[in-house]
């Protein structure tokens, strides 16, 4: 497979850090790790900043609903990293639109409104950044749950004719090795892993996990029996609109 006249393949056989450096040394200020803060984002930021990969951005995205805990665990690994973490935040007019059509719970309502929030609060805000890069790099991982075991180590999307490429490196790592990491290199981890979370999303819509469950299992509980993929949208195609109150018959 291609990608702006590079030959993808590659990126097959070489480590994490070697395929993030490919990444630097061809698109460079182009080029961004997109994160929530579990560990398979912070093993990326240690080894972009460990390597001095400065043309790859790091950025998150704060839905304004954040868990409280995720907003000083940013100050903590831009000081333990010397960086500054790039914060992309939603459309503040959409966010007021969306509130006021639905209320601010609209998420326990239906699927379609919880898309609907996720798509406002988080996708729109990255997919604004994919409008300036070339290279999306996430943590994705085949193990992290039944949706995620086909992830690819690359694909390349169609972002309104234009091609974006979308890298998850680990996305054949396993917990354990991603543990080892964090542990033999001193890599900040995120408070909630103590108390049962296993990714860090929004307040409500993100719970503990019980043991055995998928790491995404914690998302959006009340679901359960009507979703079986559990993903916000980022890594899904783009959710219809809601019909407001005022115009459903
Ligand atoms: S996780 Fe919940 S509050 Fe956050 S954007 Fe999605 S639906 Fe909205």
């Amino acid at each position: 497979m291609n990608f702006n006249g590079h030959d993808l393949s590659a990126l097959d056989s070489l480590d994490v850090a070697g395929r993030l450096r490919w990444v630097a040394d061809r698109f460079g200020g182009r080029a961004g790790i997109g994160t929530s803060f579990q560990r398979n984002g912070m093993l990326l930021i240690d080894l972009r900043c460990r390597h001095k990969l400065d043309g790859i951005q790091i950025y998150t995205v704060d839905t304004e609903r954040l868990l409280p805990e995720t907003y000083p665990f940013i100050e903590t690994i831009d000081r333990h990293y010397g960086i500054r973490i790039d914060v992309l935040r939603p459309d503040a007019a959409e966010v007021r639109k969306m509130v006021d059509d639905h209320g601010l719970y609209l998420f326990f309502d239906s699927k379609e409104k919880q898309e609907h929030c996720c798509s406002i609060r988080k996708v729109k805000p990255n997919e604004r950044m994919l409008d300036k890069i070339d290279v999306w790099i996430t943590g994705l991982r085949r193990e992290q749950s039944a949706f995620r075991k086909q992830t690819p180590l690359y694909e390349v999307l169609d972002r309104h004719g234009r091609p974006i490429l979308k890298l998850n490196p680990l996305y054949d790592w396993t917990d354990e090795r991603i543990v080892e990491y964090i542990r033999a290199n001193d890599v900040p981890v995120h408070p909630l892993y103590e108390q049962g979370f296993a990714s860090f999303g929004c307040v409500i819509c993100t719970t503990p996990i019980r043991p055995g469950e998928d790491k995404r299992a914690g998302r959006w509980r009340w679901f359960n029996a009507v979703d079986d993929k559990k993903e916000c949208g980022l890594h899904l195609p783009a959710p219809a609109v809601p019909e407001t109150e005022a115009e459903t018959d």
